[in-house]
């Protein structure tokens, strides 16, 4: 029987131990991928054991990209990997930090909501921390909530006895789940376990016991290496799960399929559910592992690149449009700054599609300027992603539309030619976070513009996350020398799409489509930019038409 009273909603913690990076958010949605499936209704919440409010003010280069939910919420980005996997929107409630739980308890200090009594990290840290999961059990019969960090860590602490706390409160109604590595020494050609044993005597040690071990590991975990873990951490063998390396990040919900995972959880809870039906998963695996129309080459000229996570949805929303298509989607990750140091712009040459997503600050402009034009002239599928779209417009400005110096405000206050200048809401912004546009607002599309034809309806809504836009004094001239604003706020005042009607496809968006793309429903846009690139990539002259066929 499903439950479908709030009390009854079960609810699955994710901690992770032994080293970072070891893929607990793609772990925590591929078990929710599975519980999904199974008909059970699923969400998940990210809490990140550092003191910044949210992400939105940390560098994408230390922290990955930010990912902007609907409701304007700028998060971790294990929760495009949770929306992509578990095919929901999800929001602000979804996430929470260190900073997030204690500027809450402060401000009901301040109001004299504890009046006459000492605040301290137990109770009411803990108290915060295990409302926010709790919140998110109405609605839902399954919550997992992931706690950043690595066991042992101190910042985590509060988190770990916050939910333990919440598995003493709700009994079997919650379960633990550890990520570990199971390292192999080829030295002694064998895989060891010690580190698991150290990390759930770490885990243990605050109180917590797993059901269930997910092992990362490059090697097969045959039954006895199993059985050793099972029996040196007090988990039943069947709650000893492997998780190999796989091709695709996709691949892994099939894996713990096999393994049997969702089930051990269901019975963990006392629970039945049907089977999943993962026939479209598999159909998803078999596009991206091997497709059978050829390769696409993108090549993505942007400021983060040493760093993929900081471009983690355009990469996925990429591979998305590749599953659309059934090409393989081959992305080269270009730092902008190269071309500035000399890089001839016509290694475009070898690309079948030029991506420029979005970011901050001046460094690397020229580069993405010079990319851009290069994609022009010479007629490359161009998708432009917010600062993407205003180095577009810059480009233009300067090359066809002979506006001399013409720049954006964000990166020369002095140009006689400010083409990209500041929302007339944020001219009196001063603090940073959470400031900017944020989150999900509504465009009409231009009748007749390939735009509109991508999308296939007139309007649409997109997520944002920006504070600069197209100066409309310098509309018509724009237009003029042949630049389409292909959709617009619905209010006309702000530009939100631009496109070039003399190329095959290039096309500028203010918003982030990336956000929205999921490997079950490519997001529009990068179907059609990659159909475009597949048309290149197969030598024929007219793009435009195969695009839309996307
Ligand atoms: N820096 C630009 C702005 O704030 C672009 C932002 C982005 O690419 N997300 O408008």
């Amino acid at each position: 029987m499903i439950p479908t009273q709030s009390d009854q909603t079960r609810y699955i913690f994710v901690t992770g131990g032994v080293v970072s990076s070891l893929g607990k958010g793609i772990a925590a949605a591929s078990l929710g991928v599975l519980l999904k499936e199974r008909g059970l209704r699923v969400t998940l919440q990210k809490l990140d054991p550092y003191i910044n409010v949210d992400p939105g003010t940390l560098s994408p280069l230390q922290h990955g990209e930010v990912f902007v939910t609907e409701d304007g919420a700028e998060t971790d980005l294990d929760l495009g990997h949770y929306e992509r996997f578990i095919d929901a929107s999800l929001s602000q409630e979804n996430n929470t930090t260190t900073g997030r739980i204690y500027r809450t308890v402060i401000d009901s200090e301040r109001r004299g909501d504890y009046l006459g009594r000492t605040v301290q990290v137990i109770p009411h840290i803990t108290d915060e921390i295990k409302r926010s999961v709790r919140v998110l059990g109405e609605g839902h019969d399954v919550v997992i909530s992931e706690v950043g960090g690595t066991v042992g860590d101190i910042e985590s602490l509060p988190f770990l006895e916050g939910i333990r706390q919440f598995r003493q409160e709700v009994g079997s109604r919650a379960l633990h789940v550890h990520l570990t590595l199971v390292p192999y020494i080829s030295a002694a050609g064998e895989l060891k376990t010690k580190p698991t044993q150290h990390s759930v005597r770490e885990l243990m040690q605050t109180g917590i016991q797993p059901a269930v071990l997910i092992c990362r590991t490059e090697h097969h975990l045959d039954e006895p290496i199993k059985a050793k873990i099972a029996g040196f951490t007090n988990v039943d063998p069947a709650g000893v799960i492997e998780a190999l390396d796989v091709e695709t990040i996709y691949e892994v919900p099939l894996e713990f399929r096999r393994q049997r995972l969702d089930d051990f959880v269901l019975s963990c809870f006392g629970m039945t559910a049907p089977a999943p039906d993962l026939t479209h998963w598999t159909r998803i695996v078999e596009r991206v592992k091997s497709p059978s129309r050829g390769a696409v080459k993108i090549a993505v000229v942007g400021k983060y690149t040493e760093l993929v996570d900081a471009y983690k949805s355009v990469e996925q929303a990429l591979i998305h449009g590749g599953i659309t298509h059934d090409v393989r989607v081959e992305i080269d990750w270009i730092g902008s700054e190269r071309i500035e140091e000399g890089l001839d712009p016509a290694f475009l040459a070898d690309y079948h599609g030029l991506l420029v997503p979005g970011g901050f600050g001046e460094r690397g402009i020229e580069g993405m300027i010079a990319a851009i034009r290069w994609a022009r002239e010479n007629d490359l599928p161009f998708l432009g992603i917010c600062l993407g779209l205003q180095c577009a417009v810059i480009e233009f400005a300067r090359n066809v539309a002979g506006l001399e110096g013409a720049h954006s405000f964000e990166f020369d206050k002095e140009s006689p030619h400010p083409v990209i200048c500041l929302m007339d809401e944020q001219r009196n912004i001063t603090t940073k976070g959470g400031t900017m546009r944020l989150g999900s607002y509504e465009a009409r599309l231009t009748a007749g513009s390939l735009s509109r034809e991508v999308f296939g309806s007139p309007e649409i809504t997109e997520r944002h996350r920006h504070r600069y836009e197209v100066n409309n004094d310098y509309r018509s001239a724009l237009k003029e020398k042949g630049m389409a604003f292909a959709a617009t706020s619905l209010d006309g005042k702000l530009v939100e799409m631009i496109e070039l009607p003399n190329h095959p496809w290039f096309i500028g968006s203010q918003a982030h489509p990336e956000l929205k793309s999921r490997p079950t429903r490519a997001h529009p846009l990068f179907a059609s930019f990659v159909g475009a690139g597949a048309v290149r990539a197969a030598g024929l002259d007219s793009p435009k038409t195969a695009a839309m066929g996307a």
